[in-house]
Order: structure tokens, then sequence, then C-alpha cells
């Protein structure tokens, strides 16, 4: 092993500028002979500067032998010095690499031997440092991303994707959320979280934030001159909302647009919870507005400060956050917990948008909670400017939102929803899991109908409401047989037997999509027979929900 290190000696000026140069010389002398007597024989020393060394220890055994070594050296070095009838005391601090472990040219080993000595410099002198292989390629690798980013940008490789939203109650397409993609010339079309991380929070973000902006305005007059009149809303980083700048540059971006009216500019504002000045925010929200802009609060309920936010930001809308959107038919709790969202944007007034409905009944349970805004892949996925007009025109909202107005739905019945929104969701793990050969993400979720939650649905309020149903009694034998059809799969798989688990994937399709219908059948005898004046009023559920 060899180590290479450069030494630079603590507080020399103070010397020469004491004692006078010739002192100085004689100092750096006998630091030089100590430095030698402190290596062996198959070492090598050179002064490259003032009071700079390298050193070259060579046919080490071990890193700790190169420590020692230095050890020593430094204890050397940090023994007084008699010269002239003084007494001098001076220290070193050496930055050493160590190879192999560092796979650089000589050049770069020493350079990186230099950073390391600057680390022993920074950590309080009169020590050694060893250099940082890994640490170095993280902020290299940083480096080069950022500096792609930026090209990106002056090579227009961002795009602007939009995600509709929807009023589901009204069906018609209420707005769009744009959403930036970069279209990278070796790696195809990048998400956020591809390239947005790396920047932290470089003032990158805020030329990208400013690109944005700039290109939705684009992008809502050139809709509007096809007749085309929507709001756009772009999301904005929280540090570039504080930038001193940003209303003035929000003017400037409005002004260039003088026919548009800014009320079809809408902005996202992320990470809400590490704002730290409310009302330095609250301040820079309100002279947005006064220019016609209004705000949103993206990912409400994540982060820690959400209620303090809420009361003081002068924000139109909340944003809840797709996690709990993607829990809401788990538990119980989940749809309490957006319940709970949704009733306290009503009490501050605000409206709300549901981000991240991926199925029907997801959508079907916000409407009946009152927040008809919603946005997700049940929906639509992000797509190209291009795209929107024609995606606008044929919009055609599904039909069970409409019809699930009429329905009168108690929470207690919820269950039954989750458990379609599980089955479609356990049908598409079983395609995964045979497309992989792998039967690890079934064997453990294979449940009991009794223990989940529809299942205590099922055998509880179930069947104690709806239990002269004919269409209730035909669901455990549904749910048993596309359970056994899972089961034998897993088996199969784990056995490693691919070709037969496919062969019964279509199986399990069929008795999936037979529970589905099963379950649908029951919804409609629900309706019917809610239709029917109730026998005895379901008290607990009028009181909260009307
Ligand atoms: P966001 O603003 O909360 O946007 C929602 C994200 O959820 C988008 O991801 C969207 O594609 C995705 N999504 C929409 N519907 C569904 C769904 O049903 N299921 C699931 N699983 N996901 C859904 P995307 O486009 O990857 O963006 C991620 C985040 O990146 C955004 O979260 C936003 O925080 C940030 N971002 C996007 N565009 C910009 C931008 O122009 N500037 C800045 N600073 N941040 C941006
Ligand atoms: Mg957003
Ligand atoms: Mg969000």
């Amino acid at each position: 092993m060899l180590a290479i290190c450069f030494l630079d000696l603590d507080d020399f000026k103070p010397i020469n500028d004491t004692y006078g140069h010739q002192s100085g010389d004689r100092l750096l002398i006998e630091v030089t002979k100590r430095l030698k007597e402190s290596v062996r024989e198959t070492d090598t020393i050179a002064r490259i500067g003032g009071d700079e060394f390298a050193l070259l220890l060579s046919e080490l055994e071990s890193a700790q032998e190169a420590s020692e070594v230095l050890t020593r050296l430094l204890t050397r070095v940090a023994m007084p010095y008699q010269f002239d009838h003084v007494t001098a005391v001076i220290s070193a601090s050496i930055g050493y690499t160590l190879v192999p472990g560092d796979s650089g040219d000589p050049d770069s080993l020493l350079r990186h031997a230099d950073q390391a000595m600057y680390v022993a410099k920074q950590e309080g002198r009169n020590r050694f440092h060893l250099f940082d292989v890994e640490q170095d390629l993280r902020i290299r690798h940083k480096r080069e991303n950022l500096s792609r980013v930026k090209k990106a940008l002056a090579f227009f490789e961002f795009r602007l994707f939009y995600q509709p939203k929807v009023d589901l109650r009204r069906g018609k397409v209420v707005g769009m959320e744009a959403l930036i993609r970069w279209q990278h010339p070796d790696l195809g079309m990048l998400v956020p979280s591809d390239f947005l991380l790396v920047l932290g929070d470089h003032p990158l973000l805020i030329e990208i934030g400013d690109w944005a902006i700039r290109e939705a305005l684009t992008q809502i007059a050139e809709w509007q001159t096809l007749g085309l009149k929507l709001p756009v809303s772009v999301n904005i980083s929280g540090n570039h909302l504080l930038h001193p700048e940003f209303v003035s540059r929000l003017a400037d971006h409005l002004a260039a647009f003088p026919k548009l009216n800014p009320r079809y500019l809408e902005l996202e504002i992320l990470e809400t919870a590490a704002l730290e000045d409310v009302t330095h925010v609250s301040r820079v929200i309100g002279k947005c507005r006064e220019l016609g802009v209004e705000f949103s609060l993206d990912d409400f309920g994540t982060g820690y400060s959400s209620l303090l936010y809420l009361k003081r930001l002068p924000a139109k809308t909340l944003k809840i956050d797709q996690s709990f959107v993607r829990d809401m038919l788990d538990t119980p709790e989940g749809a309490d917990a957006i319940a709970g969202i949704i009733s306290l944007a009503t009490a501050f007034k605000r409206k709300v948008v549901a981000e991240g409905v991926e199925f029907i009944e997801q959508g079907i349970v916000l409407l009946r909670l009152n927040c008809d805004v919603v946005q997700g892949y049940a929906i639509a996925r992000p797509m190209p400017a291009n795209e929107v007009p024609t995606w606008v025109a044929k919009f055609c909202p599904d039909q069970a939102w409409q019809a699930s107005l009429n329905l009168p739905w108690r929470r207690s019945d919820f269950p039954l929803l989750a458990a379609e929104v599980e089955q479609r969701r356990w049908l598409k793990i079983v395609s995964i899991a045979v497309e992989r050969g792998d039967s690890s993400a079934l064997v453990n979720r294979i449940s009991n109908l009794r223990e989940s939650s529809f299942g205590h649905w099922l055998y509880g309020v179930g069947k104690e409401r709806y239990g002269s149903l004919p269409e209730l009694h035909k669901i455990p034998d549904l749910h048993r047989d596309s359970h056994r059809v899972s089961a034998e799969i897993a088996v199969l798989l784990s056995r490693g037997n691919a070709t037969q688990a496919v062969e019964l994937l279509a199986e399990q399709r069929n008795r999936g999509r037979e529970l589905l219908e099963g379950l649908l059948a029951l919804r409609r005898a629900i309706v019917e027979l809610s239709k029917k004046p109730p026998p005895a009023p379901d008290s607990s559920f009028q009181s909260t929900f009307g």
C-alpha cells in the first residue's frame, strides 16, 4: 500500500514575521531533518512550496501503518525548535490518500491529498486526515449532474406535461397541472425525481421554476387561441417563492402576455412545511394575488406544521397528498383521515383537490366526502401539451361517479368499495408475481377473508344489514375461489413451475372478474334496497354525513 501525503505547516508566516526570514529558513531546514528521521529509507520527501511538503510512504502493510507513521511525524514536528536563542513551536496538518483505494492518476492523487489537508486544517490543525474517495465521488457526481441540468435548460430539453383536474360532480375538466419532464437525449423521458432531487436548494431550481412559469403561460395563451380556456397550475419550490425578486419576475412574466387574464395561472407551493417565515410567505402570496395569481398548498398533510400554514397562508386551495388517497379505502382510519382533512379545508374556507386518484372507487368516496375535484391515473396520466385539446374534447367522466351521486352511500358501507379496489390491486400483484416468476409477494398476503376489513364488514355490518340479499351470500364463495387460485399460483411459483403459473393466471383473472361482478351486483342490490323505506335509521351515519 502507498500513501501520498500533503503536509503544510500551521502558522508558519508569523514565524517569518516575528523572527525574520533567516530564522524561518532555519526552521524549515530543521523540520525537514525531523521529517527525514521519522520516515523510512524507502519513503520520499519533497518540498514543493514555501512550507509545503509532499511525502510518499511506500510498502505499507496496512492503512493503520500509514496513520502510525503520520502520528509519529506530527509528534516530531510539534516538538520545540531552538535557534538563535529563541524557542519556537509549530505544528503541521497532513492530508493523505491511499493506493489502492484511490484510483486517480498521480496528479489527482496529490490533489486529493491537498484537499484532505484542508479538511485537517478546518478540523483544528496539528492532525492528519484521510481523503474520502466515496464522498469525493458523490460530490463530483453531483457537480456533473448540476452542470448537465444547466445544459438541459440551455438546450431546451425540458418539457411540461399536463395532468387534468376534474370536477367529478359536474363531470367537467376544471384545469391542468403542469409537471416538468426532461427529454434526455440518451436516457429518454425523465420524471422530476430523476433530476430535481440532486439540485437540492441550488439556485438552478429557481431558474427552472422561472422557465416553467414562462412555458406554462405560453401554453395557456396558445390553448386560448384554440378556444380552450383552462387554468394551469405550476409547481413552485418554497425557496423560489422566497426569492427577493419572485413577485417582480412574476409580474414581468405576466406582462409578456398582456391579453391573458392572470387568473388562468395558479401556483402550487411545494414543501410548505419547510418555509420558516410564515409572515413573509403570506405577504408574498398576498402580493401575487394582487397580480391575479392564486395559490394551492401542495402535498397537504405531509410535514409538520400544516395547520399553522393553513391558518396563516392565503392559499385558495389545498391539495390532499396522494398518500391519504392511497390509504383511504384500506382501513376505516384511512377514510377518517381524509374526511378530517376535507372538513378542515371547509372550515378554513379553502377548496380541496385530491391527487393520486387511481381507482374509480376512490373518486366515489371522495365525492361522498364533498371533495369534488380530483387528479390521478384513474382520469389521466400527465400528457404532452399537444395531446391536451383532444383529450379534453373527448373527456367523458366515468358514469360510476355520476351514478354514485344518487346512491345513498353510508360511510359504514365503504368496505365494499374498498374490497373492489383491493381485488383490482390483487390482480395486479398476482400478474406481476407471475411475470417475474417470484412468489414472495404473494406468500404473506394470501389472507383470510374473515380477517380483512372487508371480511369484517361482510360478516358484521353487511350480514346484519343486507343479510336478506342473495347477492351478499354469493360473495364468500367467489372470494374463496379467487384466493384458492392465488394460493395455487403461489405454490407453482415457489416450485419454479412458471409455465403452469402463467396458465393459471387466466383462471385467476376470470375468478377476479367474477368476484368484481359479484361485488358490483351487491352494490346495485343495496341501492335498490335503500330505495325502499328503511326499517330503522342508521343514526350514527346520518348525524355525521347527512
Ligand atoms: P406533485 O406536484 O404532488 O405532483 C403529483 C405527482 O403525482 C406527479 O408526479 C404526477 O405524475 C403523480 N401522479 C398523478 N396522478 C397519480 C396517480 O394516480 N398515482 C400516482 N402514483 N402518481 C400520480 P411527477 O410528475 O413525477 O412529479 C413529482 C413531483 O415533482 C411533483 O409532485 C412536484 O413536487 C415536483 N415537480 C413537478 N414539476 C415541477 C416543476 O416544474 N418545478 C418544481 N419545482 N417541481 C416540480
Ligand atoms: Mg403539484
Ligand atoms: Mg402533490
